[in-house]
């Protein structure tokens, strides 16, 4: 699917395309849409399209607000759920500034240039396999989302208990017909929890793939009446939405995390890696968990990690080795969630399994026991340090990290910064049901 711009003309001509969304990402992570009529589609495509980015969170410039969106060509998708005499496409656009440069506040432009010291090091491709999860909620009488759940299956159940199956049929069906390569659908281990696993791509390209991943599910459930939810943890007492990273570095079609002749079959390239990741894990919890409600997500328990170590066997480490060799090598990095920003984690991370290559960081030995089983003594002997557990600490370990502050850039991190620390303090204020039922009475 490669498509040049005369290509894009021609099938929105003879597929009747009537609108293009031009979309893009916030720092936030919210996709931004500036819908044109196909009469304007050969300007956008010649990167002509402007709009007032003043009005975009964490996009403020006081001085030029005026900005240009440039289509990435390749991203051309006709919405497989529109009307056949109207049909809507989108195009996924880097965002540039008055000058002509890509603007330092947009997250996809950034993880471009992250990408772009990687390639300086050596490496062709950095390939990234996420796998989002959700659940799927019922909506009450006015349309409006609930915490209800839909069924009671569990992992891997099927039908007659897991009602939510066509929907979650055809979410994977329309990611199919959109271009994705989906790999596996299955209920989780939440009620009304699902994954829908779709094959690794280059970094960018997963992450937009991210981003079309919930604007589909969220369009399907609602066909289904239902809710998509990826946020963390909507529920008490039952396993959260995590967002784990299968990673690799390539050098062409060489899988560089591999190495034949190793005992375990993993690379030097790779054990670096993994031990940037670890150093860097408190730094960039944050823009991998960025929402107060991550860190209820991020306690013991649902195979969600609370403790920086890697395995090869369980579950319960932030990274864990899959048993697959060959050009599938891989770390999983499992402490992220589906509302962190695509672009900036992924730019986070990489950037902190190159600082580990760079300097050709140790990595300690496995923990290959359950770490919650573990006690605090064992746990310090083994040096497993903790990951942050609120927002306030998370932002205070990346105020800590130059390496994470340098993957998001000056722009985004400050705005980041300042952006969710006010989200800490609103929170911090309000006073919880759980609060008012432990204390009213008692004091
Ligand atoms: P899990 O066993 O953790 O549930 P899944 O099967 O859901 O794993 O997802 C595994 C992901 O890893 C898929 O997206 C797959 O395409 C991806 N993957 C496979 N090989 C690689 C690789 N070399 N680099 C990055 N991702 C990979
Ligand atoms: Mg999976
Ligand atoms: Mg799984
Ligand atoms: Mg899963
Ligand atoms: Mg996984």
């Amino acid at each position: 699917d490669e498509y040049t711009r005369d290509d894009i003309l021609r099938i929105a001509e003879a597929e009747n395309v009537r609108y293009v969304r031009l979309q893009f990402t916030d720092i936030l992570g919210t996709i931004k849409n500036v819908e044109i009529p196909t009469t304007q589609l050969g300007k956008a495509l010649d990167g002509e399209m402007m709009f007032d980015g003043s009005s975009i969170e964490g996009f403020v410039r006081v001085e030029e607000s005026d900005m240009y969106l440039k289509p990435d060509f390749n991203t051309w998708r006709i919405f497989p759920w529109s009307d056949d005499n109207a049909k809507s496409a989108r195009l996924i656009c880097d965002v540039y500034d008055i000058n002509g440069e890509p603007f330092d506040g947009d997250p996809r432009s950034n993880l471009k240039r992250v990408i772009k010291e990687m390639e300086d090091m050596g490496y062709t491709s950095f390939n990234l396999g996420p796998e989002p999860e959700f659940f799927l909620f019922k909506l009450d009488n006015e349309g409006n989302p609930t915490t209800e759940m839909n069924d009671e299956g569990g992992y891997f159940d099927l039908a007659p208990i897991d009602t939510s199956e066509d929907c979650r049929r055809e979410i994977a069906r329309t990611l199919e017909e959109i271009g994705f390569d989906v790999e596996m659908s299955h209920h989780e281990a939440g009620p009304s929890q699902h994954e829908i696993s779709f094959k690794f791509a280059d970094a960018v390209t997963a992450c937009d793939n991210i981003q079309t991943f919930k604007l589909v599910a969220k369009t399907i459930a609602r066909k289904h009446n239902m809710h998509a939810t990826f946020m963390p943890k909507p529920l008490y007492g039952i396993a959260g939405n995590g967002m784990h990273f299968n990673v690799s570095l390539f050098k062409e079609n060489t899988n560089v995390f591999f190495d034949e002749n190793d005992e375990f079959g993993l690379s030097g390239d790779m054990r670096h890696f993994m031990a940037g990741i670890l150093e860097h894990a408190r730094g960039f919890t944050a823009v991998c968990n960025p929402l107060v409600n991550s860190y209820k997500r991020l306690q013991s328990g649902f195979e969600a990690p609370k403790y920086i170590a890697w395995s090869g066997r369980n579950r319960t480490p932030l990274l864990r080795i899959p048993s697959a060799r060959g050009p599938a090598t891989r770390a999983e990095v499992r402490s992220l969630d589906p509302s962190a920003n695509p672009y900036l984690a992924t730019a986070a991370v990489l950037k902190a399994g190159l600082d580990g290559i760079k300097q050709e960081m140790e990595l300690d030995t496995p923990v290959n026991q359950n770490i919650y089983k573990m006690s605090k003594k064992e746990r310090e002997i083994e040096n497993v340090e903790d990951l942050p557990t609120t927002l306030y600490t998370a932002l205070k370990a990346l105020k800590e990290d130059g390496v994470i502050q340098e993957a998001l850039g000056e722009h985004i991190y400050k705005q980041f910064h300042k952006n969710k620390t006010v989200e800490w303090n609103m929170y911090s204020s309000q006073i919880s049901q759980w609060e008012i039922d432990e204390y009213l009475k008692n004091y």
